[in-house]
């Protein structure tokens, strides 16, 4: 799996995204100091935000955790984000997502910009997922 080249893009930090901490994916709730339990679940811990929407962990020079960041943040990639959202969403969706926050536009752009550097092989696997989700999407139809 290539890197996402950030670059001092900051977009997955700045958003109200919730970053959930995972400990089946390896993350230790105790070493993060500005979590909070998701209101109606509580067991499942997020990480706070500051007042202007901004990750608590985000420095002026980026993740101030970076080397112990959550298992989300580690296996965010916008490259394949942006390309599965184009795959799997007609335009009215995408813009009905926009709207209501669900998928982030900065985020698809960052995506977007980023996706030559993908590998050959990183672009067929995610064309091949979404092949697979869409016959599964079929199954499920016909089930109905
Ligand atoms: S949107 Fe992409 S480039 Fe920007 S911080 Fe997130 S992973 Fe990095
Ligand atoms: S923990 Fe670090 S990488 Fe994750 S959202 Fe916060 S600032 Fe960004």
């Amino acid at each position: 799996m290539t890197d996402v080249p950030c670059n001092g893009c900051r977009a997955c930090c700045q958003g109200r995204e919730l970053v959930v901490l995972h400990p089946s994916d390896g993350d230790q709730p105790e070493l993060y100091h500005e979590k909070f339990f998701l209101p109606g679940d509580p067991g499942r811990w997020v990480l706070k935000h500051k007042a202007n929407g901004d990750c608590a962990y985000l420095g002026a020079k980026g993740c101030t955790i970076y080397a112990g960041r959550p298992a989300m943040c580690r296996a965010f990639d916008c490259r394949k984000f942006f390309l599965r959202v184009m795959g799997d969403m007609n335009r009215h969706e995408r813009r009905a997502a926009y709207a209501d926050g669900s998928v982030d536009k900065r985020i698809m752009k960052a995506g977007l910009e980023r996706v030559p550097s993908l590998s050959r092989e990183e672009i067929q696997q995610e064309a091949l997922e979404r092949l697979r989700r869409r016959d599964n999407a079929a199954d499920a139809q016909k089930r109905r």
